[in-house]
């Protein structure tokens, strides 16, 4: 999706993540990066993992010999 020639008729809209202009090809964010972030906002909002204490307790398992 690059090399849209949309005509500026409406303002952009500011990054909902960092403010900044957003783009015109992953609008309403500025960035993949910045989109990544709000989905992983909305995920971990989504998707309320229960704190999980009966496995992965002792994980830092050295593996050194
Ligand atoms: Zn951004």
């Amino acid at each position: 999706m690059s090399g849209d020639r949309i005509a500026h008729l409406r303002p952009v809209r500011p990054c909902p993540i960092c403010k900044k202009p957003s783009s015109q090809a992953i609008h309403p964010f500025c960035s993949n990066r910045c989109a990544d972030i709000d989905l992983n906002r909305w995920l971990s909002g989504a998707y309320v993992i229960p704190a999980r204490d009966d496995e992965q307790e002792d994980e830092q398992t050295e593996h050194s010999n």
